[in-house]
């Protein structure tokens, strides 16, 4: 019996599986390396939004990128309006990241194409998304799941614009939401996951008041040595709270993709940026200063104890 469940079988999954088709006595097994044979090459992970030649000469794939995969019935219409005039048989392929690609299209049609009003602002499908904005994985989130503990693809979609705007970054970087620890989004693989819970934020009043939030994942990886981050980053300065509310996720995430994926803030919100990283420090130093003044304070009223229980025993031992 091969088990489903165990994360690291011994001996590994591919040897039991054999092993069971061999059981079987058809002669099966002798085909699977044959098959599927185990890749050998190094994997690199296809980019699938854009235009990109095929193999066939004069002939390209478009991959067109849908935000955070959620397509209205109006826009699934436009999508297949192109692919009727530029693809042959108004063939239109899905990809697993929620996308679609539009194959077959001739060199000739591309300048056309990527003009379609369909593809550009202000509609929300586009051939060049962004390295961030294109990158983005959501849960499906409040809007339409039980079991959220927010909002995710609306919240998602607005940020990644928002962050498109303020920062310039080398290569992609793959945001992933998820509305609760069920983690459909799989916010442990993604450079940065953020996962629905509760954090705090101070009212008008000067109270701190619960408010919609998420814990920040950051450094999931992906591919042939793909790692989880199964631990999430303590990112929200002075407040006692796991959780960032979503409020304030915009430099925050700016923060994130300028110190861990070479980020550059652009210059117009430098200044906004710098002011909030001042805050942050200071808002960390002053929560490290009670940490620590709470631990003296502990530390003295052990010593003093100690201090008083060796008082009383002098004093007994001279009685
Ligand atoms: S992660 Fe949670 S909120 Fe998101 S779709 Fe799954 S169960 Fe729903």
């Amino acid at each position: 019996m091969v088990s489903l469940y165990h994360l690291r079988p011994t001996p590994p999954h591919h040897t039991q599986i054999v092993a069971e088709m061999a059981s079987y006595g058809n002669g099966i097994e002798k085909l699977v390396e044959f098959q599927q044979p185990r890749p050998q090459d190094h994997f690199e992970r296809r980019e699938l939004n854009g235009i990109f030649a095929q193999p066939q000469p004069g002939l390209n794939r478009v991959g067109v990128h849908v935000p955070v995969g959620r397509l209205s019935a109006q826009e699934a219409r436009d999508l297949a309006m192109v692919a009727d005039k530029y693809v042959p048989g108004g063939e239109v392929r899905l990809t697993v990241e929620e996308n679609a690609i539009l194959p077959n299209v001739k060199d000739e049609d591309l300048a056309a194409l990527r003009a379609e009003p369909t593809l550009n602002p202000p509609y929300r499908l586009s051939v060049n998304p962004g390295k961030i904005a294109g990158n983005v994985v959501s849960c499906t989130g409040a809007q339409f799941c039980g079991l959220a503990m927010v909002e995710t693809k609306n919240n998602a979609e607005e940020i990644a614009k928002i962050l498109e705007d303020r920062v310039e970054v080398p290569r992609a970087v793959r945001i992933h939401w998820t509305g609760c620890p069920n983690s459909c989004g799989q916010v442990q693989a993604g450079d940065i996951g953020l996962m629905g819970g509760p954090a705090k934020k101070m009212n008008a009043e000067g109270k701190m008041k619960a408010v919609p939030g998420v814990k920040v994942f950051v450094g999931g990886t992906i591919g042939e040595h793909g790692k989880l981050q199964l631990n999430p980053t303590d990112m929200n300065g002075g407040d006692d709270c796991d959780g960032v509310p979503i409020d304030n996720l915009v430099p925050v995430l700016t923060q994130i993709i300028v110190d861990k994926y070479d980020g550059t803030v652009k210059p117009e919100f430098v200044e906004e940026q710098t002011a909030w990283k001042v805050a942050l420090d200071e808002a960390d130093a002053a929560k490290a200063a009670v940490v620590a003044a709470k631990e003296a304070a502990k530390l003295a009223k052990a010593k003093a104890a100690e201090e008083a229980k060796a008082a009383a025993a002098a004093e007994a031992a001279a009685a």
